[in-house]
């Protein structure tokens, strides 16, 4: 919503200027997803409004919901005909997380993830990622009568690569005036953009860091992580060492395990000196990913070679957990998100 525009054509037509606010209440308060749901202005008003102005940059294509009802795909077309997804989850009963995109495709170019196959397409501006929270906060508030309690930077794009926009959504939905969420419940996810670690570190120092790490050798992550030539292994320990060393956060290691790639009892091994190299295990999570499929030439490990894996890692010192997958029948799991 061009909330400039709007005061302005409020001032132009002779009209308070508390519309504006109830507007803005309305749409970050009370979720409202159309201009007849604004019950607080009056019909005349809200037709001629409904002509000039769009609540949201964002057409819901596709709402889909998993059998078990615990992950809700929505497929979003853009004012260019782009299409974006965004997935709700409700990882403990009640408490919703949504993983919001913020590129069209990615630019890194991952093997094994369905978003990178295609490249980049275009970075999303800082309302068409907001509006993706607004849009699926009304489908929840409606549906379920509940409410969105984080947001996490993990669907489609490097959100590094597209920093602008990113910290620009992240002021919106931690303003207590607009969303109001607080800066702990946003995670961002990045496969390893070295300055936009150091930014990050500076901008919200209360968010949470998450990185996409799947090796510990430069030869094997310089495949599997492509921007990994461009920020190497000793880079980026340098960076997590100083993000680390400023926030004194716990940074969450997200790990996608591929049966025969990266999944040994030597790379165990060799995930946890890395890690240590950087910082305390106390300065990490663990995130065991089993790989979803995409198509590609890759396997999911078996249950056991997860718990394996998942018990090397304790025995090291680090805590550890296994995403859960949800939503990988309505391909809303990570790395299955394609847009189209
Ligand atoms: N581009 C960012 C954020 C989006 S990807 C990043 O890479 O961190 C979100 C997570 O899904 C990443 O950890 C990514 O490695 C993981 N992922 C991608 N493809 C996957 C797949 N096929 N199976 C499991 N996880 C996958
Ligand atoms: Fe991009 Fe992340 Fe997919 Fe890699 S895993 S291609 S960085 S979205």
């Amino acid at each position: 919503m061009d909330f400039k525009k709007l005061s302005v054509f409020l001032k132009d037509n002779g009209l308070p200027a508390f519309r504006l606010k109830q507007v803005h209440e309305a749409i970050f308060k009370n979720f409202a997803a159309s201009w007849d749901e604004i019950s607080a202005l009056p019909a005349p008003l809200r037709d001629k409004l409904e002509g000039e102005f769009r609540l949201n940059t964002l057409d819901t294509a596709d709402t889909l919901v998993s059998k078990k009802g615990d992950a809700i795909k929505f497929c979003f077309e853009m004012k260019d005909g782009l299409k974006i997804e965004t997935v709700l989850l409700n990882l403990t009963s009640e408490r919703w997380s949504l993983c919001v995109s913020t590129q069209a495709g990615c630019p890194v170019r991952c093997p094994f993830c369905a978003t990178g196959r295609k490249g980049l397409k275009r970075n999303l501006s800082p309302d068409e990622i907001v509006d993706q929270f607004l849009a699926a906060a009304s489908y929840l508030k409606k549906n379920r009568n509940q409410k969105i309690a984080s947001v996490i930077f993990m669907g489609m794009g490097e959100p590094f690569y597209n920093y602008e926009s990113v910290s620009e959504a992240i002021r919106t939905m931690t303003d207590p005036e607009r969303i109001g969420l607080g800066q702990r419940h946003i995670s961002v996810s990045t496969a390893g953009h070295v300055p936009g670690i150091r930014r990050f570190a500076k901008d919200f120092p209360q968010c949470n860091l998450a990185i996409s790490l799947h090796a510990s050798e430069d030869d094997l992550r310089n495949d599997l992580v492509p921007l990994n030539r461009q920020y190497p292994l000793s880079q980026l320990a340098k960076a997590l060492n100083d993000y680390i060393a400023m926030t004194k956060r716990r940074v969450l290691v997200e790990f996608v395990l591929m049966d025969g790639l990266n999944n040994s009892r030597s790379q165990a091994a060799k995930l946890s000196s890395w890690l240590r190299a950087v910082a305390a295990p106390k300065y990490f999570t663990v995130n065991l990913i089993p790989y979803n499929r995409t198509g590609g030439p890759y396997r999911a490990p078996a249950r056991d070679r997860v718990k394996v894996f998942a018990g090397l890692m304790e025995t090291y010192g680090f805590e550890v957990t296994v995403r859960k997958s949800l939503g990988d029948d309505i391909a809303g799991a990570c790395g299955q998100l394609a847009g189209k």
